[in-house]
C-alpha cells in the first residue's frame, strides 16, 4: 500500500531512503534545509568498502586518542569540552572500545556492508555509471613494521569472513601504479572494495528522484512536529507544514538536534573531515589507498584526485584547522612524493562532519516512543558504504516486510 512518506535530510542517507521508497510506490517528499549541491555527503573520499569492518571504537583507541590530542597535527582529536552531550558520549565510546563489543559489532557491519555493495553495483547498473565508479578494490599501505603487522591481523580478520586479501611487497604497489613514485614498504589490497564521485553520485540521485516525482523540498528547515498521541501527524519547518504517514529522520549530524523536538534522546557527535581534490591530474593513482600510518584516504576520481582524513571531534562547525589539513598533504606526499600538486588555499579546502554513534553502528529501525518513526544516522565513516542498504532496510521497514538482514544491532535505542 503506498504510503506518504515524508524525509527529513537529503544527504546520502536520506536521498538512499527516498529512492528505495519510491520505487515501492510511496508518495515521498524529502525535506533538505540546503540545496543538495554540497555537504559532508558530498566531499567524502568516495570509497564504497566492505573492508571497513572495523568500528572505530576498538581496542586501543582511546590510548591512542589521549596521546593524539596533544598533537596539532594528529588525525584524531576530541576537543576539551564541558557539554553533557560530548561527556555521555565520551564515556559510552569509551565503555564500547573493547574486544568484546568489537566482536559482537563486526558481523552486523560486515552483513550491511556487502548488502551495500551489492546493492551500490546494482544502482551502478540501472543509472549507468554517472558517477565514476571503478571496482579495483582498495590498497592499505603502510610504511612501519607496527603497522604492518596489524594490517597483516586485519586481513586474517578478514579471511575469517570470507573477504579476499592481496598482499604485495612496495615494488610489486609500485609496478601497480606506473604514473607516480609508491613510498610504501607494501600494501594489502581488499580488491571488493570499489570507489567512486560522491557528489557525482548525490547529483545521479537528486536528478533521478526529481525526474519520478519525488517531491524535494529544498531551502526549509524543520522546526518542530505535530504530534496525535503516538503518532507524528506533520513535520513543521520554515516554509510550512507536511503531512506524513511515515516519517523517516536522517539528518547526519544535526539527528539529536531533531529528535530532541520528538522528547528522543540520541547519543551522537560530529567527527570532522577534510578533503583537498585536485581536478585534472596529469599522473593519476590507478588505486585508492588508505595511507595507514598517517590515516590518509587517497582518492582517484577519473580524472580528478582526492585527499582526506582527520577526525575532529569538536561539536558541529566547519572551522578548518590549517594545521591538520597540512598534515593530510604532507602524509600523501611522503607515500607519493613526485605528486607535483601545491597546497591549496584554504577556502579550497572542503570540511565535513561524520555523524558518529559511540559503538561505530548506524542507527537504523523505529523508535518505540512513536508508531511511524523511523531513524536512519549515525553511519560515521561508512555513510556512502552503507546508504544503499540503509534505503533498502527503511523501506522494508515502511512496507512492513522482513529485512534483508537482522536489523537488531542497530537499535535507535540501544543507549536507553
Ligand atoms: C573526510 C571524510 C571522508 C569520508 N569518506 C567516506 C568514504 O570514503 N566512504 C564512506 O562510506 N563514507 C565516508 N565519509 C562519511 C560520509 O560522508 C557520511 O557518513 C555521510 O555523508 C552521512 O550522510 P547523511 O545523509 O547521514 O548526512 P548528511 O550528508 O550530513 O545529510 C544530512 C542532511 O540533513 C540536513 N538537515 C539537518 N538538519 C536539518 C533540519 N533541521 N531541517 C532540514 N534539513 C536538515 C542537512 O542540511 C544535511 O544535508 C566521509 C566523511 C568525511 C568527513
Amino acid at each position: 500500500m503506498s504510503k506518504k512518506v515524508t524525509i527529513i535530510g537529503g544527504g546520502l542517507i536520506g536521498l538512499s531512503c527516498a529512492y528505495y521508497l519510491q520505487k515501492e510506490g510511496n508518495e515521498v517528499t524529502v525535506i533538505e534545509r540546503g540545496d543538495i549541491t554540497s555537504g559532508t555527503s558530498f566531499g567524502n573520499a568516495g570509497y564504497v568498502s566492505p573492508s571497513h569492518f572495523t568500528p572505530l571504537a576498538s581496542p586501543g583507541i582511546v590510548a591512542q586518542g589521549l596521546r593524539w590530542m596533544l598533537s596539532s597535527t594528529s588525525p584524531f582529536y576530541i576537543k576539551p569540552r564541558l557539554n553533557a552531550d560530548l561527556i555521555r558520549w565520551m564515556f559510552a565510546f569509551w565503555g564500547k572500545a573493547n574486544r568484546k563489543t568489537v566482536e559482537e559489532n563486526i558481523p552486523p557491519l560486515n552483513n550491511i556492508l556487502h548488502l551495500s555493495r551489492q546493492l551500490t553495483s546494482d544502482m551502478k547498473n540501472e543509472f549507468g555509471n554517472q558517477f565514476r565508479m571503478a571496482e579495483v578494490g582498495c590498497f592499505m599501505l603502510y610504511k612501519s613494521a607496527e603497522t604492518e603487522k596489524h594490517e597483516m591481523e586485519l586481513a586474517k580478520e578478514a579471511a575469517h569472513l570470507g573477504i579476499e586479501t592481496k598482499i604485495f611487497t612496495g615494488q610489486q604497489v609500485q609496478d601497480m601504479e606506473p604514473e607516480v613514485e609508491v613510498v610504501t614498504k607494501g600494501g594489502v589490497l581488499y580488491p571488493i572494495d570499489c570507489h567512486l564521485h560522491p557528489g557525482d553520485f548525490m547529483r545521479t540521485l537528486k536528478t533521478h528522484l526529481q525526474k519520478v516525482g519525488v517531491k524535494l523540498q529544498l531551502n526549509t528547515e524543520v522546526t518542530g512536529f505535530e504530534k496525535n498521541g503516538s503518532v507524528v501527524k506533520s513535520v513543521i519547518t520554515d516554509k510550512g507544514k507536511f503531512d506524513c504517514d511515515e516519517l523517516v529522520i536522517a539528518s547526519g549530524s544535526w539527528l539529536p538536534v531533531v529528535t530532541k523536538q520528538l522528547g528522543i534522546h540520541i547519543l551522537l557527535q560530529a567527527g570532522k573531515g577534510y578533503s583537498i581534490t585536485y581536478e585534472n591530474v596529469e599522473k593519476n593513482l590507478h588505486y585508492p589507498a588508505i595511507l595507514v600510518d598517517k590515516r590518509v584516504a587517497m582518492t582517484p576520481m577519473g580524472k580528478d584526485l582526492r585527499m582526506g582524513g582527520t577526525m575532529e571531534i569538536s561539536g558541529i562547525n566547519k572551522n578548518v584547522l590549517i594545521k591538520r589539513a597540512q598534515a593530510i598533504y604532507s602524509g600523501a606526499t611522503s607515500y607519493y612524493p613526485n605528486l607535483n600538486l601545491a597546497f591549496p588555499s584554504v577556502d579550497k579546502i572542503w570540511s565535513g562532519l561524520r555523524p558518529l554513534a559511540p559503538d561505530g553502528l548506524p542507527y537504523i529501525g523505529r523508535h518505540s516512543k512513536y508508531n511511524n518513526l523511523i531513524l536512519a544516522g549515525g553511519h560515521a565513516m561508512i555513510g556512502l558504504s552503507l546508504c544503499a542498504a540503509t534505503g533498502k532496510l527503511v523501506e522494508e521497514m515502511i512496507g512492513n516486510k522482513p529485512t534483508s538482514i537482522d536489523v537488531s544491532a542497530f537499535n535507535v535505542e540501544r543507549y536507553n
